[in-house]
């Protein structure tokens, strides 16, 4: 199929951009690494009207070392989050997951912000903002608001921005020198959405762990924290018993679909949290 008509702009500043969007609201769509609009809009199942292009906007693609965080310009692309050295030495989970999206052709177009604004509940990074306890930092005609990962993700495909916003950047707190991360998923092939996976982050206290946040995705309608298996795991030793508890503690209802029944996904959600968690605790 070919996609509907649509009208395009392309700013060139960040304030041209914001009034297309302000201009036209719910008719319009950003366009960024255009990895997953395009097949939409093919597919027709996204018909705007408008596409404002992002790309040439100047500043969005950054990814920067501030006092408290690590910020990340929408318009980075994964395959700059991949190579970037800043990002190996304070964030390296997301250096991890980064490697598990999709083929480097992708990889070299796809942006940090498309991720994050699309919120395919299998994706990778949203997980990690999760995990990492990010701020999206949303710009619209009316100023700058920060969205905590949490609140950020609603639903299936459905986030906190609403029209005539651009999400500019994500802030990463800088993590302490005590804290550590573990990154697994299951698909079928290399390069696919995931069935299931898991960012982890932790505080390591001696042998214990502390602080633990498990960001399971693929298993919701969105990136999920298991509270009660991380309650189970925190201020203890992981040892097998421990993770036996903590899988038994599970609190993920995933669906079925094509790809893997509920009980399949819970299995490797299990499966998951060992793996996962034992490399934490290393
Ligand atoms: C074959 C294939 C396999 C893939 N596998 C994976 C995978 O395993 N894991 C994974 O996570 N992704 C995967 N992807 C998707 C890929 O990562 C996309 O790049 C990403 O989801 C969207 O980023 P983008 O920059 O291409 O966004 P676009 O396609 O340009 O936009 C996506 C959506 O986000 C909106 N948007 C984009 N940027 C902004 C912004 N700054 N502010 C507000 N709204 C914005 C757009 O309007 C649109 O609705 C795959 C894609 C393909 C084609």
């Amino acid at each position: 199929m070919k996609a509907p008509r649509f009208a395009y702009a392309r700013p060139a500043t960040l304030e041209g951009a914001l009034a297309l969007l302000a201009a036209h609201g719910e008719e319009a769509r950003v366009l960024a690494g255009g990895q997953s609009l395009v097949a939409m809009l093919n597919l027709r199942v996204a018909a705007p009207r408008v596409l404002v292009d992002i790309n040439r906007v100047p500043g969005l693609g950054e990814v920067a070392l501030g006092e408290s965080c690590v910020r990340i310009g929408a318009l980075a692309r994964h395959a700059e989050l991949e190579r970037s050295e800043l990002v190996a030495r304070h964030l390296p989970l997301l250096a991890r997951a980064v490697r598990h999206i999709a083929h480097p052709a992708i990889r070299n177009r796809g942006t940090f912000g498309g991720s994050c604004a699309l919120a395919d509940p299998a994706a990778e990074l949203p997980a990690c903002a999760l995990a990492l306890g990010a701020k999206l930092v949303l710009r619209g005609a009316r100023g700058e608001r920060r969205v905590a990962a949490g609140e950020f993700f609603r639903g299936l495909y459905e986030t906190a921005l609403e029209a005539g916003e651009l999400l500019v950047a994500a802030e990463f707190p800088l993590p302490g020198p005590a804290s550590a991360s573990a990154f697994g998923e299951l698909a079928r092939r290399h390069g696919d959405y995931a069935l299931v996976g898991l960012a982890a982050y932790a505080q390591r206290d001696g042998p214990a762990l502390r602080d633990v946040r498990l960001a399971f995705f693929g298993v919701a309608d969105r990136p999920v924290l298991a509270a009660r298996a991380a309650a189970v795991l925190e201020g203890r030793r992981v040892d097998e018993a421990t993770l036996a508890r903590a899988v038994a503690a599970l609190d993920l209802e995933p669906r079925g679909d094509l790809h893997a029944s509920a009980a399949t996904r819970r299995r490797l959600a299990g499966v998951l949290l060992e793996r996962v968690v034992k490399e934490l605790a290393q």
